[in-house]
């Protein structure tokens, strides 16, 4: 074990209510790309297509929109170790909650249970209408698609329907906020993986845990935005590390 990650290890081993923190970086070991990086979303779509005003006023950005919804947003994606490592956590009474800035659902598809898991900028297997707030069942509204519906409304009211991901210029989801802010308080550590931490207000709840002198350790390929102030931050690949790390306090 390096040293670096032994004094992880020592930093969390009293630690009792520990927070994960995660980000894109945790899935792309599944196959699912970053933001920013060299194959990174934005390569592929245009940012602006996921602000909610232009989504509202453009029937072009929603078409292309379930295009990029439909078959499977992630394909076929599965949980990699370092989401597993998480599940383990969480069965050695060690993890207080999980918050996830990710959309994927790969935490719940290890294993976590939801009650376990904050998904503050949604979560992509929802439909929702934006005027009535109807959910509708996406397998409906993906035979809809095939069928030619471009531009599916709201069984309800007509009113536009989304995916329950997060777009720029919308709210965060009421209850993930208060249950993330709920553990931020309670929490005696908080590890943050795969995340540039530069997305806010997400990367305040790792920040509020450290301020009151809790151990944050920061598992990131790349330099985050909050390197400086944690505890300590272990350079390299979320499911190599985070699963060595979790070993180390759990056997
Ligand atoms: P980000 O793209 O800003 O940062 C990801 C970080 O993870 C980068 O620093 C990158 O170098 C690092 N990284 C990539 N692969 C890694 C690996 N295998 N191990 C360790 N680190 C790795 O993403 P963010 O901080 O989550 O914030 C931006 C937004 O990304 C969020 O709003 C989130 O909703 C969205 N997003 C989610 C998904 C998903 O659900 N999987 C995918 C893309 C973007």
């Amino acid at each position: 074990m390096s040293q670096d990650l032994a004094f992880a290890a020592r930093l969390l081993l009293d630690a009792k209510r520990i927070m994960v923190f995660t980000g894109a970086g945790i899935s792309t070991e599944s196959g699912i790309p970053d933001f920013r990086g060299t194959d990174g979303i934005w390569t592929k779509f245009s940012p602006e297509d996921f602000m909610l005003d232009r989504y509202v006023a453009d029937r072009a950005v929603r078409t292309r929109a379930w295009a990029s919804r439909f078959p499977k947003m992630f394909g076929n994606a599965q949980p990699n170790d370092a989401h597993r490592a998480v599940v383990d956590l969480w069965e050695a009474g060690k993890l207080i909650g999980c918050v996830t800035q990710n959309i994927d659902g790969l935490h719940q598809a290890a294993g976590l249970p939801q009650h376990a898991v904050a998904e503050l900028h949604g979560n992509a297997d929802g439909i929702a209408c934006l005027q009535c707030g109807a959910p509708h069942d996406p397998a409906d509204i993906e035979q809809r698609w095939i069928e030619g519906d471009v531009d599916p409304r709201c069984d309800h009211c007509g009113g536009i329907l989304k995916s329950t991901i997060v777009f720029f210029g919308e709210i965060l989801p009421h209850s993930e906020v208060e249950q993330a802010n709920r553990w931020a308080e309670e929490a005696d550590a908080v590890v943050a993986v795969g995340s540039s931490l530069s997305v806010y207000p997400a990367a305040y709840v790792p920040l509020e845990i450290a301020s009151r002198g809790n151990t944050f350790i920061i598992i990131n390929k790349g330099p985050t935005d909050l390197d400086s102030v944690a505890s300590i931050k272990l350079e390299g690949m979320a499911a190599t590390l985070l699963p060595r790390l979790v070993d180390a306090i759990t056997s």
